[in-house]
């Protein structure tokens, strides 16, 4: 089957790509990944998208966006992209053991949550080491935890645990937070949540559970053992990037490098969202980004 566009990825770049490829009535295939939706899915309320006065759910929000591509002919199939051919055309994409073809391939894989490195890490994820408060919060029941990382994310995690477990630590390696000044209000005022400065996990501790994690002081250089029940971490997310990385350019950090908008290097692949965006990483500039790869997909179509 060859599509006039086939986007890879299904969070708000990807599903607002599909909105206006599909609306345009250009044959759209949404290769929307396994877990679709994309980071919204992990968050509760968002307070920030333009059109919901009182917030919307992260999932809600992606919920009404996909029905809206749907509504106007988008396919979407549930299988995570393993390859992709963008040096002969058609283009193809496989997922799911299946080849598609495409005139035009829109890249919207987003990013995903950063781990911290650690073999205690890997070895308690799930066992009370998280990167989703959404997700995990309700097992730690006015529980100890941590949450390590200094950044929005990191606020929204230990905002939202803050309704649930009995108290949290955010273990930032600086002694300023990254996130917004609301967010850092909002944290700060917040009688649950403290701060531990200038420190970084160097070990969780517990055998099949977390019973606690050893803290380094990175300006002293002083190790100590702070006991909790969950590590949230919430360190950054790097570019999903991996199945085009010998035919895209990418930037030093792995994330695709958009020219002149949504072009990439290659004539008829374009990219939207996150995984271009090192800078603003917000979903409404991913929405807009999909917005604007799909009308260049669509200028591109015309003129071949
Ligand atoms: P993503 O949302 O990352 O979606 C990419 C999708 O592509 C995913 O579904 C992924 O599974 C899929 N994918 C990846 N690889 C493949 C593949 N090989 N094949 C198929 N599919 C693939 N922004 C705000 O503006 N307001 C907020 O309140 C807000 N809250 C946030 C809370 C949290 C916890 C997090 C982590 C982020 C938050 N953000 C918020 C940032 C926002 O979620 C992102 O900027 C936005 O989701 C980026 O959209 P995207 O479509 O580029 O990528
Ligand atoms: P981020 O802004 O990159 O912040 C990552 C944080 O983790 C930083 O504080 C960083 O420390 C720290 N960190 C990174 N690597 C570390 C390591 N190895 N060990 C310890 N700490 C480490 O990532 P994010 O918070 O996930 O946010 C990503 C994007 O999504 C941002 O653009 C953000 O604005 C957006 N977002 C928006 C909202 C919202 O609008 N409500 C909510 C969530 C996310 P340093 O500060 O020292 O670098």
């Amino acid at each position: 089957m060859l599509y006039d566009v086939i986007i890879v990825g299904s969070g708000p770049a990807g599903l607002t790509a599909a909105i206006y490829t599909s609306r345009a009535g250009l044959k759209t295939l949404v290769v929307a990944g396994t877990v679709w939706g994309g980071q919204l899915m992990i968050t509760n309320e968002v307070e920030n998208f333009s059109g919901f006065e009182n917030g919307i759910l992260g999932p809600e929000l992606m919920e009404k966006m996909r029905k809206q591509a749907e509504r106007f002919g988008a396919e979407l199939i549930f299988e995570n992209a393993t390859s992709a051919d963008l040096k002969s055309k058609p283009f193809t994409v496989t997922a799911g053991n299946k080849t598609y073809e495409g005139k035009s391939v829109i890249i919207a894989t987003g990013a995903s949550a950063k781990w911290l490195g650690l073999e205690s890490e890997t070895r308690l994820r799930g066992r009370g080491v998280s990167v989703c408060a959404t997700c995990d919060a309700p097992f730690f029941r006015n529980k100890k935890v941590v949450v390590v990382g200094g950044g929005d994310t990191a606020m929204e995690e230990a905002l939202f645990l803050s309704k649930v477990v009995g108290e949290i630590k955010v273990i930032h390696r600086r002694d300023k937070l990254r996130a917004c000044n609301f967010l850092q209000e909002k944290a700060s005022a917040n009688p649950k949540i403290t701060f531990v400065w200038n420190s970084t996990v160097q070990k969780i501790l517990g055998k099949d559970r977390v019973e606690g994690v050893r803290l380094r002081n990175v300006v002293s250089g002083e190790e100590s053992v702070l006991p909790c029940d969950a590590v949230f971490v919430a360190v950054g997310h790097k570019p999903n990037t991996d199945i085009f990385k010998d035919q895209i350019d990418l930037d030093q950090t792995g994330y695709i490098v958009a020219r002149d908008g949504t072009r990439t290097n290659i004539e008829g692949v374009f990219v939207a969202g996150d995984v271009a965006d090192n800078r603003y990483r917000q979903a409404i500039a991913a929405a807009g980004s999909g917005c604007k790869a799909a009308l260049d997909a669509e200028k591109y179509l015309i003129g071949t």
